[in-house]
């Protein structure tokens, strides 16, 4: 068997056995050069005053360990697109240190540093196109109040990396970097699979009283009541998860078992997207059209899925199923409530009942009748006021439309249909129109990170030029604010970016 943690820091790549994680190496870049520090990760990290720093870069970038630190790559499995894929690990991520700051603790993790235990064929790098995707879109989705991993910044490495081009089947050199992500832990489910699927109990419970140890102190129970408190646990901050997914538009196109973070945060921005029609079907994951799989819709049922596979991994320590089932079955209830509630919110309704209900349902099917912008859609509709006719408050979203629509005709028709039950609904309501609408802007965000919005941030990048890349970071700060100087990333997704989204690797 493999010694599991290396002593000489040693990044061949090998199967791993009864351990959490191998000591790695960050690679050494030829000439690192930082281009964005997110403020107030560095400030949360209390790092704030050092980010000039020529340490600073070396640390961030790989170029040097941090002196008495141990860099560490994460050893797990997971279920890929349903099937058990085995060891996986971080290929392309290295664990720096955890620091305490501010009373919390935060585990950094480069990603881009180079080749680990767990690298299997790939090359354990980055480069510049997928570094700006995490690191923006970690920022964007931290300010929409969604739970995430955070990125401090993005160091480019001065290397080049050979990439598969998506739209031309070509291969390419791109620009190398890295960047620093941040969270509590970077524990996954597949961390509790791995041992699992091995058999390998012992550490199984080692690594579950560690997760519970730092991060579930309230958890008081002991044995198995202990464990089934954790799963319980690890659903709810799922679901809450997903349900902020749901609200704010974002798809993940990659919900591997490996990619579920045990604490609930959203984590491998790789081919993620955002809704700009809305669509349930709609996946950003070029490798998973055949099947749709992380499509919007099937979100909150792949967190099942995904919850069904770690309360397998589990079982060995509960050694009972019926508690697991009975949490597992509460899930999709819960969901099912949260998200009428969630639903209601984003179109203003103090309360609703099961037969409102139906005021959803018929919204949902009517976005998807013609190509309806998601954001823009619900940031217009706070704009209806009570006394405004269905034609009136028709106009007021019209603009969310990608193309406008016949005067008369079928879609109008729906529309003029849910409008008239949506005004009468709206005459119960005991705020005024103002305050209402204040309430839904709270919910319903202005600005996303848009696919192509990340892709201009890119071009400029890739020709030296951050301006796009460090307006974007300041737009997405306040997602639910106006920002009229910011008007301009406020519309729909212009024709030349159609199919055309980022990619993950
Ligand atoms: P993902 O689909 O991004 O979750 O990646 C699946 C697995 O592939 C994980 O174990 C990653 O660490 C690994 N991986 C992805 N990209 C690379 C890369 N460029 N080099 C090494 N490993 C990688
Ligand atoms: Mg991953
Ligand atoms: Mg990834």
């Amino acid at each position: 068997k493999e010694l599991p943690a290396d002593p000489d820091k040693n990044n061949t790549r090998r199967k791993v056995f009864e351990a959490c994680y191998s000591f790695a190496t960050p690679r050494i870049p030829s000439n690192p050069t930082l281009i964005h520090v997110a403020d107030e990760v560095a400030e949360m990290l209390e790092l704030e005053r050092d980010t000039n720093a020529e340490e600073f870069l070396h640390t961030f970038s790989g170029k040097t360990v941090y002196p008495k630190t141990s860099p560490y790559a994460m050893c797990y499995g997971g279920h890929q697109f349903g099937n058990w894929a085995g060891q996986l690990g971080d290929g392309r991520a290295i664990n720096l240190a955890e620091i305490r700051a501010n009373g919390k603790r935060w585990a950094l993790q480069l990603k881009g540093a180079g080749a680990t235990p767990y690298s299997r064929t790939a090359d354990g790098l980055a480069v510049l196109r997928s570094s700006i995707r995490e690191h923006l879109c970690s920022e964007a989705m931290h300010y929409l109040g969604v739970p995430t991993t955070r990125s401090l910044s993005i160091a480019l490495t001065g290397d080049e990396v050979l990439r598969d081009m998506l739209y031309d089947g070509n291969q390419a050199y791109e620009k190398g970097a890295v960047v620093c992500r941040v969270a509590p832990s970077f524990i996954r489910f597949g961390n509790f699979q791995l041992f699992a699927a091995r058999k390998d109990v012992v550490n199984l419970q080692k690594l579950t009283d560690y997760t519970i140890k730092y991060f579930h102190k309230d958890i008081q129970t002991e044995g198995k009541e202990k464990y089934v408190a954790f799963f319980q646990k690890v659903v709810n901050s799922t679901l809450e998860m997903v349900l902020n997914w749901q609200r704010v538009g974002f798809v993940h196109g990659v919900m591997n078992t490996d990619n579920m973070s045990i604490l609930g945060l959203t984590i491998d921005y790789g081919p993620y997207g955002w809704l700009e029609g809305y669509d349930a079907n709609w996946t950003p994951n070029t490798t998973d059209s055949q099947h749709n799989r992380y499509a919007f819709g099937n979100q909150p049922g792949i967190a099942l899925w995904n919850l069904v596979q770690l309360a397998n991994a589990l079982f060995p320590l509960i050694e009972e199923a019926k508690p697991l089932e009975d949490i597992l079955e509460n899930y999709q209830t819960n969901f099912d409530q949260k998200y009428v509630r969630m639903m209601a919110d984003k179109i203003g309704l103090a309360e609703i009942n099961a037969e409102e209900e139906t005021l959803i349902e018929d919204l949902e099917k009517n976005l998807q009748l013609t190509e309806t912008d998601m954001t823009i859609f619900f940031r217009e509709l706070p704009r209806i006021q009570k006394k405004n006719t269905p034609q009136e408050a028709f106009q007021k979203i019209h603009k969310s439309f990608y193309k406008p629509l016949e005067l008369a005709g079928s879609v109008t028709d729906a529309w003029t249909t849910w409008f008239t039950k949506y005004l009468e609904r709206l005459q119960k309501e005991v705020d005024r129109d103002e305050t209402r609408k204040f309430k839904m802007y709270e919910v319903n965000p202005k600005f996303v990170l848009r696919n192509y919005m990340a892709q201009l941030a890119i071009d400029a990048a890739n020709k030296g030029n951050y301006e796009v890349l460090n307006e974007l970071y300041e737009v997405l700060k306040r997602p639910y604010n106006e920002q009229p100087e910011f008007e301009k990333w406020y519309a729909k997704r212009p024709e030349w970016a159609r199919n055309k989204v980022g990619c993950s690797m």
